[in-house]
């Protein structure tokens, strides 16, 4: 599958990881907008949101664990931070594989 995520997973293109177990990983995402920017992402290839389901819904409330974990270590957790997934075109979606973006470390604009 032709999926840049899945390739980070199989560790066919390097990336900077910060956290891995076996249902997650964690990366700093390579064009940041913040000053800590990871991306947080199942290892199952999700394409999006909309493939969320019943069958595979606990690991986005193990993402959220982790990225809570991870606010805790980049030093953004008191300062305060932001978890963001966006679905499709319009939600500015641009790698087909589910992920969640931690941002912090400055204080961020309005949404949308
Ligand atoms: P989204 O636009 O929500 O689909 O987020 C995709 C994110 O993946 C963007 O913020 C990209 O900068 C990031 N990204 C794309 N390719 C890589 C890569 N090889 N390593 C790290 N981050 C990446
Ligand atoms: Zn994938």
């Amino acid at each position: 599958m032709d999926c840049i995520f899945c390739k980070i997973i199989s560790k066919e293109i390097p990336c900077k990881i910060v956290y891995e177990d076996e249902t997650v990983i964690a990366f700093h995402d390579i064009a940041p907008a913040a000053p800590v920017h990871v991306v947080i992402a199942p290892k199952a290839h999700i394409p999006s949101a909309l493939g969320i389901d019943g069958t595979n819904s606990a690991v986005v409330g193990h993402i959220y664990e982790v990225a809570v974990a991870l606010a805790g270590t980049l030093g953004i957790a008191e300062s305060g931070f932001r978890i963001v997934n966006n679905c499709g075109a319009d939600g500015g979606q641009t790698v087909a594989h589910i992920h969640f973006h931690l941002l912090g470390g400055r204080k961020l604009g309005v949404m949308g």
